[in-house]
């Protein structure tokens, strides 16, 4: 396959054999924790930090991130989930102080600290320089006030990285901060959405950190938080190719057996034409997440800026294949790819919020518009 070298393919074969030797249990398994200890023991969130924290390479590569969670959104999205706010939750740090990163990622890499990543709030979703919450300087520290929601692994999370206003510029007036989970001021509620998401609330009243928690210089947070994003969409993406290739497993599963008319329901040929689409949606989609993480993997970090549009069209196409593929695998389960425990109804809960966050397909379309449009 192109774009992967030998130490991806390696990785691969080496993750999918740790996930099948786990078995039935690792996709039944719905306890955060276990699954996030899981994620470990398979050596997974290595991936997620570089090796002088612990991790597997030199520097992150985005191409071990895609073919992580290609395979783990083949199998379960809580340890898909799980796995990609490991990476998202500790990134912010790779902008941070040297103590920043001692302090995380070693423990983000082994699975002793849940980590999240704490930015959107009730009146900031898509509009993220509308953000609300405020840091103040006190002295050595800094006290925050606001809200934020839909952060996943919100109220089990060990570590939060936290997005607040510290100064009146849009944009320019955001700073991030790592936060412990249990300092005073800091709580979460959880929320339920369609499908199975560790998400919830959180509110920050007279939260007291050290100014030394804030990460990087006051007025970096846009840039912290568009860098981080920007490495991890594409993997967005690569966990939705997952989702969409497990729908056409079982969807070829269900029609080699079912018999109707006389014969399988393989053997119609409406039927191969819609196994056909749902292989080449796949295959595109695929391709685009590669090629977006090697071109990634290739820049050096100074012009990281510049993979956005790739990541943008990654995300976008594949949520958005991913999301026909799974509706078209229900259709051809019919009646029964609507019963609770079938895996294609669970995937057609789950697909969906791949195309709301980390940015909305709408977002990506302005992002890759703007790139085209200069
Ligand atoms: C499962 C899940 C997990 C999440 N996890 C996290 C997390 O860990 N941390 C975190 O900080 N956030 C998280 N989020 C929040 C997520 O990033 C936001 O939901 C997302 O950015 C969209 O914001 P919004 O929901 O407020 O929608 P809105 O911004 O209100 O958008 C509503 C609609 O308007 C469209 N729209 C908005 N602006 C424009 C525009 N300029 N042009 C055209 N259309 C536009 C959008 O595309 C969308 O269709 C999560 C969300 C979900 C669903």
């Amino acid at each position: 396959m192109a774009h992967l070298e030998d130490r991806h393919r390696q990785l691969e074969r080496s993750a999918d054999a740790a996930l099948a030797a786990m078995g039935d249990a690792f996709e039944r398994d719905h306890d955060p924790r276990s699954v996030l200890s899981r994620l470990a023991q398979a050596g997974l969130l290595r991936a997620c930090v570089p090796a002088a924290f612990g991790g597997l390479r030199p520097a992150i590569e985005l191409r071990d991130l895609v073919v992580l969670r290609m395979l783990l959104g083949r199998r379960s999205s809580l340890a898909d989930t799980l796995f990609a706010m490991q990476g998202l939750g500790s990134h912010p740090v790779m902008f941070g102080s040297e103590a920043q990163r001692q302090a995380l990622l070693p423990g983000a890499g082994d699975g002793r600290l849940m980590c999240a990543f704490a930015i959107t709030e009730p009146d900031a979703g898509s509009d993220v320089s509308a953000l609300r919450t405020r840091a103040e300087r006190r002295g050595d520290d800094y006290v925050l006030h606001g809200e934020k929601v839909f952060i996943s692994n919100a109220g089990l999370a060990d570590r939060y990285v936290l997005f607040a206003r510290t100064g009146e510029d849009r944009k320019r007036g955001l700073s991030a901060f790592l936060v412990e989970a249990d300092r005073p001021g800091l709580t979460a509620e959880p929320m339920r959405l369609l499908g199975e998401h560790p998400i919830g609330r959180l509110r920050l009243a007279n939260l007291t950190v050290p100014a030394h928690s804030r990460i990087g210089e006051e007025g970096d947070g846009m840039r912290i938080a568009l860098g981080t994003l920007d490495l991890f969409r594409t993997t967005v993406g690569a966990a939705a190719v997952g989702m969409a290739q497990r729908a056409l497993d079982e969807a070829k599963a269900r029609v080699r057996s079912r018999v109707q008319f006389g014969k399988p329901l393989a053997a119609q040929q409406a039927t191969q034409l819609a196994i056909a689409d749902m292989r080449v949606e796949i295959e595109a989609a695929r391709l685009l997440c590669l090629e977006a993480a090697e071109r990634y993997d290739a820049m050096p970090t100074e012009t990281a800026g510049t993979h956005g549009q790739r990541a943008a069209m990654a995300k976008l196409f594949a949520t958005e294949a991913a999301q026909r593929v799974i509706d078209r695998a229900v259709q051809l389960w019919g009646g029964a790819g609507l019963v609770e425990d079938a895996v294609v109804a669970r995937l057609y809960t789950e697909i969906r919020a791949l195309r709301i966050y980390e940015g909305t397909s709408e977002i990506q379309r302005l992002v890759i518009a703007r790139a085209e449009l200069g």
